[in-house]
């Protein structure tokens, strides 16, 4: 598919069909446009004819519009899979949240987009898809983005589909393209170890995030399968290694269950494993996903569990909820998206 080349692969490409240079500039723009086949004046129809295997079929099959101005968007790709993505506005930019796979193999028990299973990866140029569609969706073109910020923290578990994705990064933040700045993209991971430490030798600077959720391995281990594989200690180890690496300050993403994970002492767990580290926790009262039998903290707790990081001089931030209305919050992209409107 045309969209997992970067420029110059685009120009061999065009090269190997035997057609001229400035072919290759015609259909670059195009796609950075998110323009269909059918709508690309500049282009003859037999050269159309010759890419038309390659080119994608760019389709937004659904938008839905939140009261607080949050959109959802609803993906078709080529083969018939849907995947979904959140635009969040915001007074500094527009950020999207993008899907990395089709379902997810992780298995959180709070989360809706693994309940099926993983279907399938994406393909780099599949994510690139989402931003490009967007962007367009909102009267944007590659010199007046409307998408400035991206977060990996739709479906999928990005370091388990490790090449696409870091593919992405360098196809979205290359100056040819669409150039959103890997300062301005956050990946977030439910802990991947071995990955974190190969992103930071691989030399990326992307904004690492990482689901904790729990304070202790035991915990964490009964909502989080990944956590028999990795422990909580290894997880800060390897974050530290891409602070020194990068330079960036990571985060961790904790939803709040009620009378799970969201008592006082374990703030005072949480302020001693994170307490001198470069970081910000970002609290989320866990969003409501029907088949699961958990129930987000009040307001109230939540309040009570912030100001004790606070007070412990952890910086912490409580994540507003945008998009609830649109099953849009975090955790609620799901696989079989259509279900909610039977
Ligand atoms: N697999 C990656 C990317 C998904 S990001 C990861 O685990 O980080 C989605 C974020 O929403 C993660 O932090 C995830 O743990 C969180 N999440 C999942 N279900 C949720 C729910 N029901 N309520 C609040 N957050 C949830």
């Amino acid at each position: 598919m045309l969209l997992d080349y970067d420029k110059n692969e685009i120009k061999e490409y065009v090269n190997v069909l035997g057609e001229p240079a400035f072919r290759a500039e015609q259909l670059f723009d195009a796609l950075l446009q998110a323009k269909n086949l059918e709508e690309i004046s500049n282009l003859s129809s037999s050269f159309k004819d010759k890419i038309a295997k390659d080119y994608p079929h760019f389709c937004i099959l659904k938008k839905l519009i939140s009261v607080d101005g949050t959109t959802k968007y609803i993906f078709k790709f080529d083969g018939g899979e849907i995947v979904e993505g959140v635009l969040m506005k915001y007074k500094y930019g527009n950020t999207l949240c993008v899907s990395t796979q089709v379902g997810c193999r992780m298995g959180c028990a709070f989360c809706a987009s693994g309940m099926g299973g993983l279907k399938r990866n994406l393909s780099a140029g599949e994510i690139l898809e989402q931003v490009l569609l967007v962007n367009r969706d909102q009267g944007g073109d590659v010199k007046n983005r409307k998408v400035t910020n991206i977060v990996l923290m739709g479906m999928g578990e990005p370091l388990d589909n490790y090449d696409n994705v870091t593919k992405f990064i360098k196809l979205v933040s290359s100056s040819e393209g669409i150039n959103i700045s890997q300062r301005n993209i956050t990946l977030s991971t439910c802990g991947l170890v071995s990955k974190i430490y190969q992103l930071a030798d691989d030399g990326f600077c992307v904004n690492l995030t990482i689901s904790l959720h729990a304070t202790d391995d035991e915990k964490r281990k009964k909502i989080m399968p990944i956590a028999n594989a990795y422990t909580i200690g290894e997880i800060i180890k390897a974050c530290k290694y891409y602070f020194e690496k990068t330079g960036r300050r990571f985060a961790f993403e904790y939803a709040l269950v009620s009378g799970e994970n969201d008592s006082l002492k374990d703030a005072d767990k949480l302020v001693a494993l994170l307490k001198g580290l470069p970081c910000l926790v970002n609290l989320i009262p866990l969003n409501y996903v029907k088949e699961k039998n958990l129930i987000g903290t009040g307001e109230r707790q939540v309040r009570a569990f912030l100001d004790r990081l606070l007070a412990n001089k952890i910086n912490a931030t409580k994540r507003r909820t945008m998009g609830a209305d649109i099953s849009g919050a975090c955790g609620q992209l799901r696989r079989q998206v259509l279900e909610e409107d039977k």
